[in-house]
């Protein structure tokens, strides 16, 4: 069988783990991989070459992607996907493997069900946020560059008596800014999904900690929270900082507003996002191999599953409830 590879959408630490999984258990079973460069842009245009096992030495410690990745409107037309699914026919690749997230399988799910093109999905999204798997790959790596991020506010949040607030990814999903402030033991969190974490909260939580002789507290903010963005933020800008300036105008509070960013994306994937990769890398070239037509991987309980590709359209998870609520009560 010819199989194609290709990460789409954001990239992951795990990914590279995952590539060498699916060139290198095709070669055990006799068949090839053709790496796809920058996602479903690479499809289009046809960038792709023979990947071949030894070509994937020293990656799986790598973060990024080796094949690079990228997003691309026109693989939204059905027109350009029948284009693409035709190339790969001719081609003689009659199935893909995609790691990338909800947007990179719904696009997979497309393509299996208007050409036939088999699809195995790998959950490569730092956000954790796909349905059906409670792991992706890249989230582990990125909570633990959180947290190791935070230690450090931490030391200098405490000599000053200081105020952080500090941004974490997740434009639509708290699950990055959940774990990390419970890892982190932050007094506080705000992220997209809660709908008790406004302004008004905060500064009450604030206050409370300030009235029980608390000095300085850390107080984490996804990306994408709505007490942030719907005050003062345009379609740019951050969160953590549109808050930070409101508490600085309302209470002249001392305060000082640290934006994660990119770092929580690249460095070397941890050991869990390494074996995952590796694992749902065997895994799907084998179910293809094994006659499989149109699902991606996960875990459920700690162990292997498999889900249709269309399960993708399910609800997002959201960040469990419970976690959230021990920000508080861990902090006092
Ligand atoms: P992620 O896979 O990380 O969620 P995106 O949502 O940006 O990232 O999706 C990655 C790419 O997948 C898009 O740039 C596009 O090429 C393709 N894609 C996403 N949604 C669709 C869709 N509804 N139909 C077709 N292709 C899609």
């Amino acid at each position: 069988m010819r199989i194609g590879l290709l990460t789409s959408g954001g990239d992951a630490p795990g990914m590279n783990a995952a590539i060498r999984a699916v060139v290198r258990q095709a070669d055990a079973l006799g068949s090839e991989v053709i790496g796809i460069r920058h996602g479903y842009q690479g499809l289009v245009d046809q960038d792709w070459r023979p990947l071949a096992s030894r070509a994937c030495a020293n990656i799986l410690q790598r973060g990024g992607t080796i094949l690079h990745t990228a997003r691309c409107q026109a693989f939204f037309d059905p027109a350009v996907r029948a284009k693409a699914a035709q190339d790969l026919w001719t081609a003689g690749i009659e199935a893909l493997v995609i790691i990338g997230g909800d947007g990179s399988f719904t696009g997979a799910d497309f393509l299996n069900r208007e050409h036939g093109i088999k699809c195995a999905g790998i959950p490569g999204t730092i956000d954790n946020d796909l349905p059906g798997t409670e792991r992706t790959l890249g989230f582990d790596t990125a909570l633990n560059t959180a947290v190791e991020a935070i230690d450090r506010i931490r030391d200098t949040a405490s000599s000053h008596d200081r105020l952080f607030l500090v941004e974490v990814m997740g434009r639509r999903s708290g699950m990055l800014a959940v774990h990390t402030a419970i890892a982190c033991g932050a007094e506080a969190v705000l992220y997209p999904e809660s709908e008790e974490d406004t302004y008004e909260s905060l500064v009450r939580q604030l206050k409370s900690n300030w009235d029980r002789g608390k000095r300085s507290s850390i107080v984490v903010v996804a990306e994408g929270d709505q007490a942030g963005s719907a005050a003062m933020r345009g379609d740019i800008g951050s969160a953590a900082v549109d808050i930070g300036e409101r508490l600085k105008k309302d209470y002249e509070m001392d305060l000082r507003v640290v934006v994660l960013g990119h770092i929580q994306r690249g460095g070397s994937p941890s050991a869990l996002d390494r074996i995952w990769g590796s694992r749902w890398g065997c895994e799907a070239v084998r179910r293809l191999v094994a006659g499989e037509r149109a699902f991606y991987l996960g875990t459920d309980a700690g162990q292997m599953v498999a889900r249709p590709m269309s399960y993708v359209l399910e609800p997002r998870p959201e960040p469990p409830r419970e976690l959230g609520a021990l920000v508080p009560v861990l902090s006092r």
